[in-house]
């Protein structure tokens, strides 16, 4: 999801907190991997470098244990990762060298990624690259918001995957194709790199960056956990977004996040929405709103519409009428927030006119449907979601077919994409 579709300064106000509901453990498990490595043939998630960044303070015991360490080591490790944030195994200086050695002959990284670029837009928006392990650059967004003159929120708005498979027709980041899904320490250092640069807490997360979260829902489920109780990140302060993928929003459901769900319509039709957001045609608008009027049953949450304004395309007050009537033909009490459009390089869609975006908020509101409009964030420093990526990583990413496919949960989709 590009923050460009998604980041709305009033949507955390917008949100009001539901009845308290019981949260589900996660049943993510983490596999330790062996403090060795195996002389068998690895497979391929054996191949990935093994990292600290995402291990509970649990599994870090367990791990220090492994490598004939007393447990109270492993204490020190989660401390000096997630409180002090170093990045080295070598500057781990309040371990003992022998154990630092034998962290990194045994293959462990903290897992961090050097900045390779920062631009800062004139309102403090910051967008990063990071050089992940391969090479490959993501995205990451920090956006500093001055609450009512009194506090300032920092938000991450974090990427999932390199690049994005689903092309919407207004992304930067669709059009700069798609090449794997990020690991969950990859999405949790973005956070980190972010509290690095603004040097203090990250408040909100996002993950509406680079990439759909849905189809890379087990690394966003373990990264959200990591950032709430090891990064100590309110499920309240996430949200996690979605343009549609089939299965996945009742998958999401059964994990009871407290955390808001965020879904990109664009458009109030199948029609319309399909000419916007090509791999619609795979998940009709009515078995998305079906499923979405089932996961607010079932967590109690209510759900915000992300709805990117395109003039002459999808934003007259008709299609407004449209939007309320299918609102209200499929639940109450769901959020509006639109977004109008940000120009992006080589899009044949403009941005709408002032005018046209309050009418079509009016027209929603006189139907009973909350609204807010997105205020335009870093627009001079290549804000729309892929753009600093794309222009610093010139060569289209190759996708990988195999590793799509086994995350995705409806091949269908696969083929659409
Ligand atoms: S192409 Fe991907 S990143 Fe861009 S808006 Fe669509 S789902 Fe989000």
């Amino acid at each position: 999801m590009a923050l460009l579709h998604h980041y709305s300064t009033p949507l955390a106000r917008a949100v009001r907190p539901p009845p308290p509901t019981r949260v589900r453990p996660y049943s993510t498990t983490i596999a330790l991997a062996s403090a060795k490595p195996s002389s068998t043939r690895p497979s391929q998630s054996q191949q990935q470098p093994q990292v600290l960044l995402g291990l509970s303070e649990k599994e870090l015991q367990d791990l220090a244990l492994n490598l004939g360490q007393q447990s109270f080591r492993g204490k020190q490790l989660y401390h000096l990762i997630y409180k002090r944030k170093v990045k080295e195994i070598q500057d781990f200086i309040q371990l003992p060298k022998a154990f630092r050695n034998d962290l990194e002959e045994s293959g462990w990284k903290v897992g961090r990624s050097p900045i390779y670029q920062t631009v800062t837009a004139a309102d403090g928006t910051v967008k990063l690259l990071l050089k992940l392990e391969d090479n490959r650059l993501i995205e990451t967004v920090g956006i500093p918001v001055e609450d009512d003159g009194s506090s300032v929120r920092l938000t991450a708005c974090v990427s999932s995957q390199v690049g994005c498979p689903l092309r919407c027709s207004f992304c930067a980041t669709g059009k700069g194709g798609f090449a794997r899904n990020l690991r969950r320490h990859e999405i949790v250092e973005q956070v980190l790199a972010i509290e690095e640069v603004f040097n203090r807490r990250v408040t909100n997360v996002v993950f509406m960056g680079m990439g759909e979260p849905m189809l890379n829902l087990k690394a966003v489920l373990e990264a959200h956990h990591c950032l709430n109780k090891d990064v100590q990140i309110g499920q309240r302060m996430m949200t996690i977004s979605t343009v549609g993928v089939p299965n996945t929003i009742k998958k999401l459901a059964s994990h009871k996040l407290q955390s808001t769900l965020a879904v990109s319509l664009h458009a109030p039709n199948q029609k319309l929405r399909e000419s916007i957001v090509p791999s619609a045609k795979a998940y009709p608008l009515s078995a998305l709103m079906r499923d979405c009027r089932e996961y607010v049953r079932e967590t109690n949450r209510r759900i915000s519409f992300e709805y990117a304004l395109l003039a002459g395309i999808n934003d007259s007050v008709d299609h407004a009428v449209e939007l309320a009537e299918l609102l209200h033909e499929w639940g109450h009490g769901y959020h509006v927030n639109l977004i109008p459009f940000n120009p992006i390089e080589g899009s044949e869609y403009r941005r709408p006119y002032r005018k046209a975006v309050q009418a079509f908020a009016d027209a929603l509101e006189s139907s009973k449907i909350t609204v807010s409009v997105r205020q335009t964030r870093g627009l001079d420093a290549n804000a729309a979601c892929g753009q600093l990526r794309n222009s610093f990583q010139k060569t289209p990413l190759v996708t990988d077919p195999d590793h799509l496919e086994s995350e995705l949960p409806n091949t269908d989709l696969a083929v659409t994409c």
